[in-house]
């Protein structure tokens, strides 16, 4: 039994409960019946010998009936003795061996020889002393003969109902636990493809079982989400990380084969050194992008002053005043993470600088703009060719690697600025013409007055 799967227990749970339940039935019927047959049979004898009594009379020592009179009605057999119980009219059950005396009005019982009789006598008084008994027999149905029919019929019936109980009972079980069954199926065929992108699937339903398919897919979906992050940060940093370790390596092979002047091996301990910032900067990039992708990185979103936020971001950029300007709409806020947003608006501006002419100019500017914030930041640099204009949002795409290699780009950034903008609930817009500029916008949702103190107050 405890091998048996939970949809086998339950149908023999079904089935045993049906065969109680059916065996105390019968068993309740037989009981029943039988005083329900003998009421009925002593209801039957009563009402027909008193109807019978009203219609006999002793006229002058003879006994007279009503016309329509019948010695035997309803099954009752009618007899009439004489005061001195002598029989004068009726005949007596061929199988009826009698019974003693008369009793007035009291049902007895008395045995025959193949059935057993009810009897009843009745006293029909003529004058104050004559009269005549009635006595009324009925034979009473065999309860043993009703009962062995009765379980002759309930032998057939019981195990064909028990049959289309437990197929019932089985076929109903079956269909409420498909669900689990294809939890079950998908389960396994991930655990055994380690295909991460099945699901599932079931139509949300009201059952626990439709809400448990749906809490697995989204652990599912979760499980491919982290693994396929891993995936894309382990490809990415093998992938990047190579460059500057092989340059590295190079260096180190070279200054051991060469003799180098003092000034030579300056120069490539400096190499060293500027290929280890970049594998610092780029490792550092990856876990932020990785840690935002998964989650573990999480937003602290609360109400931020967009104006003050790129202010102080551009106070510390410490770039020639003739280089850049700003127009700054005051108290333009959003909902966000500040230290995400200043990462966000950081490099755009280091991007403004890096991409412009030698002596270019770079404008940043804030403002609201009916429901949105816009932070926008131009320059008039090398500009993006229309093609290139959607791929530079995507993970290590350069235009033009050996530029941002110069400055240790890793083609990272704004891949994690579009990131940060979609996780504020946000876009970024480009539009650049080459040679002329690029002027990047970042589009977010204005913080509502009610919810940014509502957040202000959750702080
Ligand atoms: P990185 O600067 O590290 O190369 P980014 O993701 O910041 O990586 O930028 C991707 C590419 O987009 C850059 O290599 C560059 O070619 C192009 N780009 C970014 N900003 C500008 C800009 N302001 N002007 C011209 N090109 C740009």
């Amino acid at each position: 039994m405890r091998k048996c799967s939970v949809k086998t227990k339950i149908t023999i749970w079904i089935t045993l409960l049906m065969f109680i339940l059916s065996a105390l039935l019968i068993a309740f019927t037989l009981a029943i019946g039988n005083a329900v047959i003998l009421r009925t049979s002593r209801e039957q004898l009563i009402r027909t010998l008193r109807s019978s009594a009203a219609q006999v009379r002793l006229q002058d020592g003879r006994v007279n009936t009503d016309e329509g009179f019948q010695f035997y009605r309803s099954g009752v057999s009618t007899l009439v003795y004489s005061s001195k119980e002598s029989l004068l009219a009726g005949q007596l059950p061929v199988s009826f061996a009698g019974v003693e005396g008369f009793e007035k009005g009291v049902i007895r019982t008395a045995k025959g020889e193949q059935a057993e009789y009810l009897v009843l006598d009745l006293w029909v008084a003529s004058g104050w002393e004559d009269g005549v008994w009635l006595r009324g027999l009925l034979e009473v149905p065999d309860s043993r003969q009703i009962a062995y029919s009765f379980l002759q019929v309930a032998a057939v019936a019981l195990p064909v109902f028990l049959l289309l109980a437990a197929l019932g009972g089985y076929r109903i079980v079956r269909r409420a636990f498909r669900p689990l069954d294809a939890i079950n199926a998908t389960a396994s065929a991930i655990s055994e493809a380690k295909d991460l992108s099945r699901r599932i699937g079931l139509p949300p339903g009201r059952d626990e079982f439709s809400s448990l398919a749906q809490v697995f897919d989204q652990l599912f979906a979760r499980l491919e989400h982290s693994f396929e992050a891993e995936k894309q940060f382990t490809a990415d940093a093998s992938h990047e990380l190579r460059t500057p370790v092989s340059i590295i390596k190079g260096a180190c092979e070279y200054a051991e084969k060469y003799d180098e002047t003092p000034e030579e091996r300056q120069e490539t301990i400096a190499m060293i050194a500027r290929q280890a910032d970049k594998m610092s900067s780029l490792i550092d990039q990856l876990l932020r992008m990785t840690r935002l992708d998964q989650g573990t990185e999480s937003a602290r979103m609360e109400t931020v002053d967009l104006s003050a936020l790129v202010e102080e971001l551009l106070r510390e950029q410490r770039r020639p005043p003739e280089r850049l300007s700003a127009a700054v709409q005051p108290g333009v806020t959003v909902c966000g993470d500040a230290a995400l947003l200043a990462r966000l608006a950081g490099n755009l501006v280091d991007n403004a600088f890096k991409y412009g002419k030698p002596d270019g100019h770079v404008w940043v500017s804030v403002a609201a703009d009916g429901e949105e914030a816009q932070l926008c930041v131009r320059d008039d640099g090398i500009g993006i060719s229309r093609e290139q204009q959607d791929k530079i949002w995507q993970r290590f795409y350069q235009v033009d690697p050996a530029r941002s290699g110069e400055t240790q780009g890793a083609g990272l950034g704004l891949s994690m600025v579009r990131q940060i903008a979609q996780l504020h609930g946000g876009h970024m817009t480009l539009e650049s013409v080459p040679g002329i500029g690029s002027s990047f916008v970042l589009h977010l949702p204005l913080a509502e007055k009610g919810g940014a103190d509502a957040a202000a107050v959750g702080e």
